[in-house]
Order: C-alpha cells, then sequence, then structure tokens
C-alpha cells in the first residue's frame, strides 16, 4: 500500500463516531477526508456495544441526535444497496417509582418539543408486547415505535463502506502519535508510520482521545468507564421481534438477540480508567474478575427480578464488556479544540455513540464548514470543564458515577466542583 503522506481532513480513530465522520464529510460535504485507525475498524467499543437505538432521551437535543442516525440509516441502506440491519422493533420505557416517572415525564416533554413520536400503554399492553414482563409495579409505560437495535460493528463497516464509496480514505493499522501544531493551527498528524500533513483534525479516538489531546494542554473531562451486558441461553419466552425494555428503576435494560435475551444492568459503581494506562487494544485490557462480572447483576437482582420474575432461572451464557468514554456531566464532547484552529474534538459518547453517531457527524461537519447547528453547540463544548485534572482519581470518580446515575449525571459534575473547590480551600488554608 502506498504511504499517505497529506489529506484535506484526518480522522483520528475508525470507531462508528470516526466513520461516521468519514461518511458525513466524504459523501455529504464532497471533502477529502483520511481515517487514520490503530487496529480494526470498528475493534474496540464500537464492536461491544448493545447496540440500542433509544430515540426517546433526556433532552430534545440527544433525541435530534437520535433522529440523524435513524435517518442516516435509510440513507446508508439506499446507498449500499443493502439494509443496514436495524431492528425496528420499538421501544418500552418503564417508570416504577415516582422519581422516574417524573423523568419520563420530562423526557416525553422533550419528545414533544423535537417531534419524536411515543405514546402510553397500559401494563396490560406492555405485557402483551413483552410476555415475559411483569409490569405489576410499572406507575407509567411509554411506547416509541421508532427504537430498536442494530448491530453496532456492522453499522460501522456501513458507514466506512459509504464513505470509501464517496471517496474517503481508510486505513488500519496505522496509529497517530501526536497532532502537530504549527503557529495555532493543526497542520498534521505524526504517525507510527510517518507524518501525514492536512488542513483540519478530528480527534475521534474514544476512549484514547484524551491522552493525545492532553499532549496539547486541553484536559478532556472524560474517562473510560467499563460497560457490559449478559446474553441468556435460548429460550421461548424470548423472541426476536420483541421490543426492547428499558427499565430505569433496576439501572437496567434488555433486548431480543433471537430467541436469547440480552441484559444489560449498571453495577452501583462501574469502574473507570485512567486512559493513559490503557492497552492501545481494548481486547487485550482486563474487564474484571470472574466474581465481578456478575456484580452487576447481582446488585440487581431484586430490582429486576420484579420485572423479568425468571431471572435467577435464566440460563447466562455470554458476558461482553468494553469501556465507554463517559464525561463526568453526561454530554458528549464535540467542538472546536480552543486556542487550536483547525482541531475539533468528537468524542465522550457516554453510552449512546452507537445512537448519536450521525448526529455527533452532522455537528463536526458544521463546524468544518463554518455553518451553524440545528441544536445549541454550547453544552457540548470540548474546555465547559474548565482547567482540572482529568485523571485526578475524584475525576475519575466522577465519570464513573455519571455512567450509574445516567440521569443524575449533571448533579455528579456539579458535586465535583464543590469538591474539587472544598480539596482547594483546605488545601489554601492549611499552607
Ligand atoms: C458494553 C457496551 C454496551 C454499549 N451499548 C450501547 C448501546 O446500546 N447504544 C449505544 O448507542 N452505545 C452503546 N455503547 C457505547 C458505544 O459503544 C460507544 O459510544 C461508541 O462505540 C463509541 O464510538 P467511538 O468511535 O467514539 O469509540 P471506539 O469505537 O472505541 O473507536 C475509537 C477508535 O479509535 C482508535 N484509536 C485510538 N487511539 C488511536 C490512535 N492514537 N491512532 C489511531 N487510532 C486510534 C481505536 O483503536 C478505536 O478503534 C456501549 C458500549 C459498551 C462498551
Amino acid at each position: 500500500m502506498n504511504r499517505i503522506d497529506e489529506a484535506e481532513i484526518v480522522v483520528i480513530g475508525g470507531g462508528v463516531i470516526g466513520c461516521a465522520v468519514a461518511w458525513q464529510l466524504a459523501d455529504r460535504e464532497r471533502r477529502s477526508v483520511l481515517v487514520v485507525e490503530r487496529n480494526d475498524i470498528g475493534g474496540a467499543a464500537s464492536s461491544r456495544a448493545a447496540g440500542l437505538i433509544t430515540p426517546l432521551r433526556p433532552s430534545a437535543a440527544d433525541n435530534w441526535f437520535v433522529a440523524q442516525t435513524l435517518a442516516a440509516f435509510a440513507e446508508l441502506t439506499a446507498s449500499l444497496g443493502e439494509p443496514v440491519g436495524f431492528r425496528q422493533v420499538g421501544t418500552i420505557l418503564i417508570a416504577a417509582s415516582p422519581e422516574s416517572e417524573t423523568r419520563l415525564t420530562a423526557m416525553t416533554a422533550a419528545a414533544d418539543s423535537s417531534g419524536t413520536a411515543y405514546e402510553w400503554i397500559d401494563r396490560k399492553e406492555a405485557e402483551r408486547r413483552l410476555p415475559w414482563l411483569s409490569a405489576a409495579g410499572a406507575c407509567r409505560i411509554a411506547w416509541v415505535p421508532s427504537g430498536g437495535f442494530i448491530d453496532p460493528y456492522l453499522l460501522t463497516q456501513a458507514y466506512a463502506r459509504a464513505a470509501r464509496a464517496a471517496g474517503a480514505r481508510i486505513r488500519s493499522r496505522i496509529a497517530v502519535e501526536r497532532i502537530v501544531i504549527d503557529d495555532g493551527r493543526a497542520c498534521a498528524v505524526q504517525t507510527d508510520q510517518g507524518r501525514i500533513a492536512c488542513r483540519a483534525v478530528v480527534l475521534a479516538a474514544g476512549s484514547w482521545s484524551g491522552p493525545l489531546a492532553s499532549q496539547l494542554g486541553l484536559p478532556l473531562g472524560m474517562a473510560p468507564v467499563r460497560s457490559h451486558y449478559w446474553i441468556t441461553g435460548p429460550d421461548p419466552a424470548f423472541a426476536a421481534d420483541q421490543p426492547v425494555a428499558l427499565l430505569p428503576d433496576a439501572a437496567s435494560y434488555t433486548r431480543p438477540e433471537q430467541n436469547r435475551l440480552v441484559i444489560g444492568a449498571r453495577e452501583a459503581r462501574s469502574p473507570s480508567y485512567d486512559a493513559r494506562t490503557l492497552p492501545a487494544d481494548m481486547g487485550s485490557l482486563s474487564m474484571g474478575s470472574e466474581e465481578e462480572r456478575w456484580n452487576g447483576l447481582i446488585e440487581r437482582r431484586d430490582a429486576l427480578g420484579a420485572f423479568l420474575p425468571r431471572l435467577d432461572a435464566l440460563d447466562m451464557v455470554h458476558f461482553i464488556a468494553g469501556l465507554s468514554a463517559y464525561t463526568a456531566d453526561g454530554r458528549q464532547i464535540v467542538g472546536p479544540a480552543p486556542g487550536i484552529a483547525g482541531l475539533t474534538v468528537a468524542t465522550g459518547c457516554c453510552g449512546m455513540g452507537i445512537a448519536t453517531s450521525a448526529g455527533i457527524a452532522k455537528i463536526v461537519a458544521d463546524l468544518i464548514a463554518g455553518r451553524p447547528s440545528t441544536v445549541d453547540r454550547e453544552p457540548y463544548r470540548p474546555d465547559r470543564f474548565g482547567s482540572f485534572d482529568p485523571y485526578h482519581p475524584d475525576f475519575l470518580e466522577q465519570c464513573a458515577l455519571a455512567r450509574t446515575a445516567k440521569s443524575g449525571a449533571v448533579s455528579a459534575m456539579q458535586q465535583y466542583a464543590v469538591d474539587r473547590d472544598r480539596h482547594q480551600r483546605s488545601g489554601e488554608g492549611q499552607s
């Protein structure tokens, strides 16, 4: 293969975000793009996701991101001449406490303002759609017909193929060592195979983005956090056309996998990692001991068992775990690197990078083109956390908490700021 030494736009990372960005830029914007991937395309977080596409989210902006991805499925299918494999089985959201009912009501208000279709259904209807479900404890149940799931690896490959068809170059087995800045402008990437000159860089290296940004003095407010799910053995109660279930009171979700059930359950405290210590390949990272692998399910046993009474009798045959980059406030990081022209950051996916991929890519394209975006970009700015140490154990803890709490993520960041100020003040008092 010829050595590449220049490109107009270099995208660092060939996960779902990098490939969606490449597709957006090459196909819709007719820009010249090169994706540089250290391992295999889609081989990191993007091959491990449960692939839920959940259109009803806490904010209208999040709903917009997901709507872009749903629209992309149709476009990719048309341009590739074959379906991308989206299983539009619908999503059932069950609130079983006053708190989650309040959150669900707020989500439907966001849906109303963003045009996301949903309807309220009763317990009987939910149990008809999901015959294994007990909805006895439900206060409110929403049905979202546009929801479903997709194979995340195949989606990443679909973005990559469509990007290639539009002229993008996508190269694996090239590692970026640093982003080269000249006179305040990103002008090249230094790789393990030489320097690639460019006019713009998009940093989409997932959990590994932080250290590349830190080299430039830009702390990214995120940390790699473990996510996981289990897959049962075949069972006649489960069927491929059953909807996705979101069960916030059990911090859990389910989706069908043919005649098996995928069960995701968040632990009270997910492990977070210092990104500087990650191996280059997620496959070589230990995802916890055999015992730890069951903790998430054991912790949620009673709460989940209330919805899935047969939980204890199910045969769990697979455990899938991987890292997602969580920010301390639960919002992705998408925007221009402060003080560095030509560098755009697209990372900190907060466990929703598959569902929001095309929306993120659209924002990146708007930024590169110098256009306004449909959604307000301010909340996603890379520099919104101010000056801080992204590798401090307290900060890593807050990112883990953002996953655990999900909807409580903003208060996690606020708590971090309070703790940081308190530490600083007590430090000052002692000196
Ligand atoms: C268990 C699990 C379940 C999940 N479930 C869902 C879900 O249901 N729905 C959903 O929307 N999301 C889900 N997610 C989250 C989703 O997987 C991520 O949001 C998404 O894959 C992030 O994509 P990415 O491109 O940012 O990162 P990645 O897929 O990790 O891609 C980053 C790429 O950058 C490359 N890279 C890193 N450093 C360099 C370098 N220096 N040079 C070149 N290349 C580099 C890496 O090799 C990697 O391929 C889940 C995640 C996990 C782990």
